[in-house]
């Protein structure tokens, strides 16, 4: 056996370094951080190449005091705690008393600073741990600090370290995150003699957001805001549809902290499920801010990483947040036509314009005037508000309309809810029947059989029929009671692959909640006594297979597997693009859609329905500007 050694100053320093210093990027986050500690509200950070010849950081914070200089670089030297029991109380970035010491031992460090009441202040030099130079000088307050040659005297440290180019956009992803996490300082780039960047320190979550992601971006995204027992949850998430194929546009801040926290970003995601695609993540930047004796973020090194005392608290802060924002500030996606709206006129001199009406060629004459059909859509009347009152309980929302076609008689409507058995749910929908302010809902059409063309007030909206029906008979499903169950008179038995069998006749009890009473026979057979009305008619033994395979692929927790059974089941008996739909159908569908906000995306987050606003064609066709 080897002999022990207790290793010398320097060595151990160099190995604790390697915890902090990890490549220039990391150099900036400690010296920033510093930097805000230090209550400064403008930074500039300065770097060439990469970071890795030379880092300067200037701020106008509290500065070091003469004295306090060389205190500074010693390992565990730090001003902002005392003793053990200020660790549950850290309201700094910092704590730790590492950085400085960690930098100046693997590279060359300047350090001017003047402290606020001093007249005079320090210049220091610090190389590979070694003092090298420490004498007054005259300097603005606040402190500037220069880094050169990071890891000269650690070349196998050197030797991991990427292209100037990757490190300086590892800086730059670093600077952009401090910028976010604190709109109120005024944070400045300058890369290679370039300035990149530059916050104006206004305090307002949106301008940062604008300069560090850009405008457009910073336009799309919908405020969030909370507050739950001592947790408040504020910042900016992206609309559903806007969801990246990356998790690289997430930023989330604990008490000014920029953290990884799977708990937080499993939040959000959560709240986006069923609104975003698969495969799809949210963008965002959220605040969150919980008593500072509630999390640990002492358990890394970069202290990136938190831990805290009751995370279901912040879940569900975060998740009910995120949730809200989302079903209150969440719109349709538009259609803007790109192409610029086309003005001959204005482009033409008279002269220019006969021509090309010379040359045109005569319109060809209408041969066939029978070939052109006008299609009309039939008027949906509605019955007077005192109908209401008068009509017997058992009466449907179908028959309160009477649908009267091109020929002006009166024809019965194809479509249309069944009787409802609960007299509740029958006053409830008459109660929408008779509410005047509700917008009106003109069926324009339908486009492939596929496609609702609807208007409402100052828009047109394109319908995705299948998207529309199948999300609405799975917010049916989840909402558990109002999904209707028909009794068949003779049950449907299947004889299925003995896994299957076994997923179905473990999971009874869920399938019932989806409207399926299922009988075990034995013998890998079953018997279905009862479906879903909505599924009458739909191929049930394919569809035990399928929701015996939905059940098997989810192996995790409960709900999901709940939430994908109905998946199957909502996805089966949707209307099916390319299908044959009424107009008093397209109608009914139109107002689920138009008058919730709970229908925006299929339960796969495709869009249900895209909105032209009215200016939009306008702009188009040249009537306005
Ligand atoms: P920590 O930040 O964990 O305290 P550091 O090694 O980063 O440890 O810094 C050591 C100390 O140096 C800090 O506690 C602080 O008092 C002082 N300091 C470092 N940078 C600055 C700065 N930019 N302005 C004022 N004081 C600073
Ligand atoms: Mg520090």
């Amino acid at each position: 056996m080897p002999k022990i050694n207790v290793l010398p100053k320097n060595v151990a320093e160099l190995i604790a370094a390697g915890e902090v210093v990890e490549r220039p990027a990391s150099v900036i986050k400690e010296l920033i951080e510093n930097s805000i500690d230090a209550g400064a509200d403008t930074i500039t950070v300065e770097i060439q190449n990469g970071g890795i010849s030379y880092m300067r950081i200037t701020d106008n914070g509290c500065g070091i005091s003469g004295e306090d200089v060389p205190l500074a670089f010693l390992r565990h030297a730090t001003s902002k705690i005392k003793e053990d029991n200020d660790l549950n109380y850290i309201s700094t970035l910092g704590f730790r008393g590492e950085a400085l010491a960690a930098v100046s031992s693997v590279s060359r460090v300047e350090l001017l600073t003047c402290s606020e009441n001093e007249e005079i202040g320090t210049h220091y030099v610090i190389e590979g741990g070694q003092e090298a130079l420490y004498e007054e000088a005259g300097c603005p307050k606040g402190t500037t600090i220069i880094i050169r040659d990071l890891f000269y005297n650690t070349p196998a440290r050197m030797k991991f370290l990427k292209k100037d180019v990757s490190e300086a956009n590892a800086c730059a992803a670093v600077v952009d995150r401090i910028a976010l996490s604190h709109p109120e300082i005024s944070i400045k780039f300058i890369r290679d003699g370039k300035q990149t960047l530059n916050t104006s320190g206004d305090g307002q979550i949106k301008t940062a957001v604008y300069s560090v992601l850009g405008r457009e971006f910073a336009n799309s995204l919908i405020e969030c805001e909370g507050e739950f027992g001592g947790i408040t949850v504020s910042g900016l998430i992206c609309k559903p549809v806007s969801c990246k194929p990356t998790r690289n546009n997430q930023f989330t801040f604990l008490n000014g902290r920029l953290v990884r926290s799977g708990t937080i970003i499993t939040a959000v995601e959560q709240a986006y499920k069923n609104s975003a695609m698969i495969g799809k993540f949210p963008v965002f930047v959220l605040y969150v801010s919980v008593p500072f004796d509630t999390v640990d973020v002492n358990v890394h090194p970069a202290k990136t990483e938190v831990r805290f005392s009751d995370e279901k608290r912040i879940f569900d802060s975060v998740y009910a947040s995120v949730k809200n924002a989302l079903s209150k500030g969440d719109t349709r996606p538009e259609i803007k036509i790109t192409q610029p709206a086309f003005n001959r006129f204005e482009r033409m001199t008279t002269e220019q314009f006969k021509q090309t009406v010379i040359k045109t060629e005569p319109l060809k004459e209408i041969t066939k005037p029978e070939q052109v059909k006008i299609v009309t859509e039939p008027v949906i009347k509605k019955e007077p508000k005192s109908f209401a009152f008068e009509a017997p309980k058992n009466t449907t929302f179908a028959d309160t309309y009477s649908f009267v076609g091109n020929d002006g008689k009166k024809t019965e409507p194809v479509y249309a809810p069944k009787a409802q058995s609960k007299d509740v749910l029958i006053e409830k929908e008459l109660d929408e029947i008779i509410d005047e302010d509700k917008p009106v809902i003109t069926i324009i059409g339908q486009a492939f059989n596929t496609y609702i063309i609807a208007q409402m007030d100052d828009s047109i909206f394109m319908i995705d029929k299948h998207a529309a029906h199948e999300r609405i008979l799975f917010n049916k499903l989840k909402s558990q009671h109002k999904i209707e169950v028909q009794a068949l008179l003779t049950p449907i038995t299947a004889n299925l692959q003995k896994d299957e069998y076994n997923a179905i006749i473990n999971n009874l009890d869920l399938l019932l909640s989806a409207g399926f009473e299922i009988d075990d026979f034995g013998a890998s057979t079953v018997a279905v006594r009862a479906i879903p009305t909505t599924l009458v008619g739909e191929d049930i033994v394919s569809l035990l297979s399928e929701m015996a395979e939905s059940i098997l692929t989810t192996k995790s927790v409960q709900i999901e597997r709940e939430e994908n059974l109905f998946h199957t089941v909502a996805c089966k008996a949707a209307i099916k693009a390319g299908s044959h739909t009424s107009v008093a159908e397209m109608k009914d569908l139109a107002e689920k859609v138009l008058l919730s906000k709970d229908i925006m995306y299929c339960p796969h987050g495709r869009p249900v329905a895209y909105e032209i606003k009215k200016r939009e064609l306008e702009k188009q066709f040249g009537r306005i500007q």
